[in-house]
């Protein structure tokens, strides 16, 4: 019985990754052993080692531009203190559009001065600000392209000679964007990419050695540079399972291909969401995010209902997150169109029988 599956985080995968995937713990590249219990160093991980780091810059079109791909531990929660271990000297900016960019700011004041030149916190994260600007004198800019959350999205990068700094957990290898405007991106495995366990960082070589404070090695981006994220023992499983991703985005026509699947699929739900009385968006129409789809019903009434509705017909994880309350459907890379017009169905099943 197919289920159809919003989740925000950990969160869909392509079914033809799920079946490889698990086929390479009971039996890596005809080795008649575990893809889990093989030494990382040996030549059958140290290839998906490379392919995967090689496949996240060809996609993101960063090869030879300076950006190293890195596979990292402790989740985007490590990369808010990294970033600014690493590249904090004299002081930050901020954009803070939500819970995870507050979280960011928080554990930048841990090492120098960081500052929130906007915020969206007036209206609870439901729009993107804008028309502030970017003091030169920064180290960086740290902006979160994508706000699960709350359902909002950064459409046009902030165009600044400051180094950006993102957050793209939600959104990375979902639109096209020139990501040679960033000097360091960052984005935990589990929304669009792979299971929980990694951290994708792209990182211009050339913004680091640029602090004076001694860094650990272990939270030093030149270690992992150097050890090609084989500093320490990487996490296998999770790095097979974002290579055999990226490998299928690759193969069904890369980011310019599923921007178009990615924004049907949003024109489509949002359309439902705005034609049907009994459902109202939460994010402001013009920060509206490709991936998270906020709303609510405009009648708690109706809430068992819907809730009915949506079971019935095999929906799964579009429960919103309980600062925002309502519903979020997570429409990420691998879910297709045909799940989406099943939840377009239910609204519209819905408004009929109310
Ligand atoms: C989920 C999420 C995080 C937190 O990621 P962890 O890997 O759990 O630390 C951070 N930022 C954004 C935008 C997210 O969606």
């Amino acid at each position: 019985m197919k289920k159809h599956n919003f989740s925000a985080g950990p969160s869909i995968l392509p079914k033809s990754v799920i079946e490889k995937s698990a086929k390479g713990i009971l039996n890596i590249n005809n080795s008649n052993l575990s893809l889990i219990e093989i030494s990382h160093r040996s030549k059958d991980f140290v290839e998906i080692m490379d392919n995967a780091t090689s496949l996240a810059l060809e996609l993101l079109n960063l090869q030879n531009k300076g950006y190293k791909a890195l596979f990292l531990q402790g989740g985007a929660s490590m990369q808010f203190l990294m970033t600014a271990y690493n590249l904090l000297e004299n002081k930050a900016g901020y954009l803070n559009t939500g819970v995870w960019s507050t979280k960011a700011l928080k554990e930048a004041k841990l090492f120098g001065e960081a500052v929130e030149i906007a915020s969206s916190k007036d209206k609870n994260f439901n729009y993107i600000p804008k028309g502030y600007s970017i003091d030169s004198d920064l180290d960086y800019f740290h902006i979160t392209t994508n706000n699960t959350i709350f359902g909002t999205q950064i459409k046009e990068i902030p165009d600044t000679s400051v180094n950006l700094v993102c957050d793209m957990s939600s959104d990375i290898f979902s639109r096209d964007i020139d990501f040679s405007k960033f000097g360091l991106i960052y984005a935990g495995a589990q929304k669009n990419m792979g299971p929980a366990g990694t951290t994708l960082v792209i990182i211009k070589e050339d913004i680091l050695g640029k602090v004076s404070r001694v860094i650990p090695s272990m939270l030093d981006y030149r270690t992992h540079i150097e050890k090609e994220s084989m500093f320490n023992t990487p996490p296998v499983f999770a790095v097979y399972t974002s290579m055999l991703t990226l490998e299928w985005l690759k193969q069904n026509g890369g980011i310019k291909s599923i921007e178009k699947k990615n924004i049907q699929k949003s024109n489509f739900l949002y359309n439902a969401i705005d034609s049907n009385e009994l459902f109202s968006g939460f994010a402001k129409k013009e920060d509206r995010s490709l991936m998270n789809v906020t709303f609510n019903l405009t009648n708690q009434e109706h809430k068992e209902h819907f809730d009915k509705l949506c079971n019935d017909a095999n929906i799964n994880g579009v429960n919103g997150h309980r600062s925002v309350g309502g519903y979020r459907a997570s429409i990420y890379n691998a879910l297709d169109l045909n799940s989406v017009n099943v939840l377009i169905e239910v609204m519209n099943e819905l408004k009929r029988i109310i």
